[in-house]
């Protein structure tokens, strides 16, 4: 789904209230009545909260919905696009909003910056894309299972903040993840990583301490309590340039969190392997690199740090020196939370059908939707034109965005 920003110009204070009251409304309705909008707005007149519904409306911001007893409005993904959007530029953390960087299976990435000109990134949440192929099967679990039918949008929200609040003690226990500056609703800004993301790495300064820090990286996250779930290719960002006051840095950066479980949980074992071994078949089919299985190797990499062993094994290996699991109440580990357990089983029910469909097609590794011809392309040298050719197209939408977001 496209960000579109173009109409905000014209809201209102009172389309502002009216939208929020709609908003707060959805919690306990899955069609809000015209009377509830109009008791949370706040606004006197009946009728200037139903002329903020009809441009809200026009907009798309909100939608019609009629029930077998009444009639009501519900907030659409535009509407809650606008109302995160607004909460964090009025938190300074954002100014402006560029291009997309990224379309992932369940986000859009956009190039933002803040009002010292910094840039970053906003990850938008979308649970439920109908593009993406394994959707019907997770829809239909969540209208059976989910009391308000399929609430992507609820699942929207909990998968971000689950995703900012991993990022953020993470982060702060020295982990290789982006920084994260602000969360609302949906929507996170996070640092942005110059560089690409691993699968278009055919080469690097240090191929063994790149693998073995990897493994690494899966390792101490186990032992702090936490499976990543996702770790692969395509999560795990290279660097552009090192800043070369650390010799021994390799580059990489972790992204992509919402599907994280607990060391406690009862597939804990299954998610760790796979995890290892999205690495290992990547540098063994990409990079041409297959360390020896040699479990008597103390040091793979030379570098008097690398993993003992060349595959670490979750029973063997993963011994707990942290509880970031029970501090986050990482799925698997508690209750606490209703919507836990569907988001866990949504994000979930996703990922394993990817890897499991990929697993029956001729090349495994790349994951339905993503596109291998962009793969040649990028190791190619007109890379780099093309580039900038598409940029120039995007260039006026991204001016557009600065420009009605600065109006705000
Ligand atoms: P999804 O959950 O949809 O897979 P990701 O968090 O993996 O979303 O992001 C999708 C893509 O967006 C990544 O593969 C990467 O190319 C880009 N991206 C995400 N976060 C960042 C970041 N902090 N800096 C730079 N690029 C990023
Ligand atoms: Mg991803």
């Amino acid at each position: 789904m496209k960000l579109d920003t173009s109409h905000m110009r014209y809201l209102t204070n009172e389309d502002f209230q009216v939208l929020s009251a709609v908003e707060r409304g959805s919690i306990n309705h899955e069609v809000v009545p015209t009377s509830l909008i109009h008791q949370l707005s706040g606004l006197r007149s009946l009728s200037g909260t139903n002329r903020s519904i009809g441009d809200l409306a026009k907009l798309k911001l909100v939608s019609k919905l009629r029930n077998a007893k009444y009639d009501g409005y519900r907030l659409t993904y535009n509407g809650i696009d606008y109302m995160a959007l607004k909460t964090m530029l009025n938190r300074d953390s954002l100014y402006s909003v560029g291009n997309t960087i990224g379309v992932g299976k369940e986000s859009d990435i956009y190039k933002v910056s803040d009002k010292n000109g910094v840039e970053k990134v906003m990850k938008i949440h979308r649970l439920g894309r109908t593009s993406f192929h394994t959707v019907r099967n997770n829809r239909d679990y969540l209208r059976k299972n989910s009391k308000n039918g399929a609430n992507w949008m609820f699942l929207s929200k909990l998968a971000a903040a689950k995703e900012y609040q991993f990022m953020s003690l993470l982060h702060s226990r020295g982990f290789r993840v982006p920084e994260p500056f602000d969360h609302s609703r949906h929507i996170i800004i996070m640092e942005l990583i110059k560089g690409f993301p691993m699968t278009r790495l055919r080469k690097h300064q240090n191929v063994p301490k790149l693998y073995s820090d990897l493994m690494k990286f899966i390792l101490e996250l186990g032992n702090s309590g936490l499976i990543h779930c996702d770790f692969n290719e395509f999560n795990i960002m290279i660097k552009d340039k090192l800043d070369g006051s650390d010799p021994n840095d390799t580059g990489f950066i972790v992204i992509d969190f919402p599907q994280c479980i607990s060391i406690q949980h009862q597939d804990a074992s299954f998610y760790f392997q796979r995890d290892v071994d999205c690495i290992r078949r990547f540098f063994k089919k990409k990079m041409k690199y297959e360390p020896k299985t040699d479990s008597t190797l103390l040091d793979t990499d030379g570098f008097g740090d690398g993993y003992k062993y060349p595959y670490p094994d979750f029973e063997r290996d993963v011994k707990r020196q942290d509880n970031l699991d029970e501090l986050l109440q990482a799925s698997g580990y508690t209750k606490k939370h209703p919507g836990d357990r569907d988001l866990e089983d949504a994000v979930q029910g996703m990922r394993d059908a990817e890897y499991h469909s990929s697993d029956e097609e001729e090349d495994a590794e790349i994951p339905e939707g993503y596109d291998s011809d962009a793969d040649e392309y990028y190791d190619s040298e007109e890379y780099d034109n093309e580039d900038s050719e598409e940029e120039s197209d995007e260039g006026a939408e991204e001016e557009e965005n600065e420009r009605i977001i600065e109006a705000l």
